[in-house]
């Protein structure tokens, strides 16, 4: 049997429900037997204008332990305790090992007042002996449970809102309790008042609190613990807290629990961030420094080379010498492919945008290429659309960059037939255009499976009869370019018919008003009758000798002084005067970098700003321009070229 009993007053306004709303009206759980004593409690509930509530009416705990798992959230549980299925304190830790955080008010009908209290201790929020409470105490009991669910519900939110739970462990009475909410971090959904089964449990997070309270010796110590454990194949971090104190002569510990997955896992990934920047540093620093290393010895075996070639050479020698030279070129070209590719991974290049004539770069493109597609009796075809601009504005050296590899590639891997360059305009708008670039060849093709992987870095494709030079850096260099400029980079090939590699570039449209005077690339001439006062500051040995040689074989009038580092330039510039000085970046005792900077801060007189040039095998310094913040106008990398070295001569000492 059961009854609602709705003892509001229609005109009162309605009441706070349990968690904390205004519009809905408390309802309270009577779980009673005696239909007298629930009649009772009823009449009294009218009488008081003290609460205004629903009563719903359950005859036994079985249907009592229904209602409460159902949809209706109670404000309070008023139970008696012998009930036709359940008697004594099993019915209160029946209801309590259900609905642990529910208020359960006993009604008991005995003045034994021990009894009362044990149910509190037990979790029972309060007692009322049947026959003794009137209506106030009744009404007085129940505003308690409401507010105290309010509290409980407001508790609970805050504790979802932190991802933090609580938790009680009283050893003695082998008793554990876990808040909803370091139940729901564990994983479990729900539970009983006492979880102590779950503390046992060594496969719990929960076992944790139970093996410290097991080994440690000074029980009123605190502990604090993380937590290694998979939840649904997740892996979860748990962060449990907890004290104990002597609570009347029993132990009780209490703490709480913490889902710190969040926060271990942004750790992990600044870690592993910070972990792959400083490798990647590490990696740039190393390729920079392998780069200069090679550099360094590769500007004598070229310097060399270049006088040797010059000298009176028989022919055999001749050629021997001109093999070494081209040779240390291709090796030039690798060293510089390293850097180039690292440079574009870690994704440090500045992308230039200039306005170009993009038709003068496809001329000087096939100027460059002429000379060994005529080597290989290859046709040259070009398509360059009617309506295409001429006038582009992007980075050219770039776009040269991928072209001079998709084309040299063409030539290479080509024995006859043709090499094409063929460009179409993808899409267009008033003020930018997408164009699409396809590279055609009719060589020896890349098999349909290898077509894809030829673009990562040192892929090649074996051939069985022939060797093709190369590193395998070209493509990916291209792809990254092509990339990191917006664009798309892809290849068709048929095996023994030939390939077709296929980008998109985005430009601006240029026009005569966004195209600057373009930097005159003036060549100089070393007037021969001037004599020239230059001091070269180096500490290579071999690199002193080709770079005297170099100079006094073209230009007797040049009077070179060769110091080993920094500090002797700086002294040789305080009692001389010299037109210009060549300065080396890393030497020992004083670098160039310090030496300039010395210079320009504490040497009197002319040679204060005399002209200093790097000389340096450092590739960066072209890109990052760094000899300009230490009062140095301009570089000359090495292995350097003669002509080159000679037009910078030229133009600083001279000028
Ligand atoms: P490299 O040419 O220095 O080996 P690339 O990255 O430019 O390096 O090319 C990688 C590989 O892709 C080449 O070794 C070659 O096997 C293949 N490949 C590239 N272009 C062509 C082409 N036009 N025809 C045939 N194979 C090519």
């Amino acid at each position: 049997m059961q009854f609602t009993l709705d003892t509001s007053n229609p005109m009162a306004p309605s009441a706070s429900d349990a968690s904390g709303s205004s519009s809905v009206m408390p309802t309270i759980l009577l779980i009673e037997d005696n239909m007298a004593d629930a009649k009772i409690v009823e009449i009294l509930l009218e009488e008081t204008e003290n609460i205004n509530c629903r009563i719903d009416h359950q005859m036994t705990l079985g249907q009592g332990l229904e209602a409460l798992d159902g949809d209706v959230e109670y404000a309070a549980v008023l139970l008696d305790m012998n009930l036709p299925d359940s008697r004594g304190f099993e019915t209160l830790t029946r209801v309590l090992e259900k609905f642990p955080d529910d208020n359960v008010i006993l009604l008991t009908g005995t003045k034994d007042r021990e009894i009362g209290f044990k149910a509190v201790e037990l979790g029972a929020q309060d007692y009322l002996v049947k026959g003794e409470f009137d209506s106030d105490e009744l009404a007085k009991s129940l505003r308690f449970s409401i507010e105290r669910k309010k509290v409980i519900n407001r508790l609970a939110q805050m504790q979802r809102l932190a991802q933090t739970g609580n938790w009680e462990f009283r050893p003695g009475d082998k008793y554990f309790f876990a808040s909803p909410e370091a139940l729901r971090i564990v994983g479990l959904t729900s539970g009983g008042k006492n979880l102590f089964e779950e503390l046992e449990n060594p496969n719990s997070p929960f076992h944790a609190i139970y093996d410290w309270y097991a080994c440690q010796t000074n029980e009123a110590c605190a502990f604090d613990k993380e937590i290694g454990f998979e939840l649904n194949g997740e892996k979860r971090f748990i962060l449990i807290e907890g004290s104990c104190s002597d609570d009347q002569g029993r132990m009780c510990c209490q703490g709480i629990i913490q889902d710190i997955t969040d926060r271990r896992v942004g750790e992990e990934l600044r870690k592993a961030h910070e972990l792959s920047q400083r490798s990647a540093k590490m990696k740039e620093q190393f390729v920079a420094s392998i780069s200069h290393e090679m550099r360094t010895p590769m500007n004598a075996i070229l310097g060399m080379s270049n006088i040797l070639i010059q000298m009176d050479l028989e022919k055999e020698q001749h050629g021997l010498v001109s093999s070494i030279k081209q040779s240390s070129e291709i090796l030039l070209g690798v060293v510089n492919d390293i850097l180039e590719i690292s440079t574009l991974q870690n994704g440090k290049i500045v992308f230039e945008n200039t306005t170009f004539d993009i038709k003068e770069l496809i001329d000087n493109l096939f100027d460059v290429m002429q000379y060994k597609l005529e080597e290989k009796d290859l046709l040259f075809e070009r398509t360059i659309p009617e309506n295409l601009p001429s006038l582009l504005i992007g980075d050219k050296l770039r776009l040269n960059q991928v072209l001079y590899n998709l084309v040299g590639n063409s030539i290479k891997f080509t024995d006859k037939g043709a090499v094409g360059l063929h460009l179409e305009v993808f899409e267009t708008t008033s003020t930018d255009i997408n164009l699409k670039f396809s590279v055609s060849d009719t060589g020896i093709g890349i098999p349909e499976d290898k077509v894809d992987t030829v673009f990562g870095s040192f892929t090649r494709v074996r051939t069985k009869d022939r060797i093709f030079e190369g590193t395998g850096l070209g493509l990916s260099i291209a792809k990254n370019i092509v990339q990191q400029l917006g664009g798309e980079i892809g290849a068709t090939s048929v095996l023994g018919e030939g390939s077709v590699f296929t980008f998109t570039m985005r430009f601006g449209i240029g026009s005569a008003e966004t195209a600057a005077a373009p930097p005159t690339e003036r060549s100089y001439e070393i007037d021969a009758n001037r004599p020239i006062r230059l001091l070269l500051a180096e500490d290579h040995k071999m690199n002193q000798l080709v770079a005297r040689k170099t100079i006094e074989r073209a230009y007797p009038n040049i009077e070179l002084t060769i110091v080993d580092n920094g500090q002797l330039a700086v002294e040789a510039l305080q009692a001389n005067i010299y037109d210009m000085v060549l300065m080396d970046i890393q030497m020992p005792i004083m670098d160039g970098y310090e030496a300039a900077v010395y210079v320009r801060e504490h040497v009197t007189g002319p040679m204060n700003t005399v002209p200093i040039l790097a000389m340096t095998a450092h590739a960066h310094i072209s890109k990052d321009k760094q000899y300009l913040q230490y009062g140095m106008q301009d570089f000359v990398l090495k292995p350097f070229d003669p002509k080159q070295l000679f037009s910078k001569i030229a133009q600083y000492a001279q000028a």
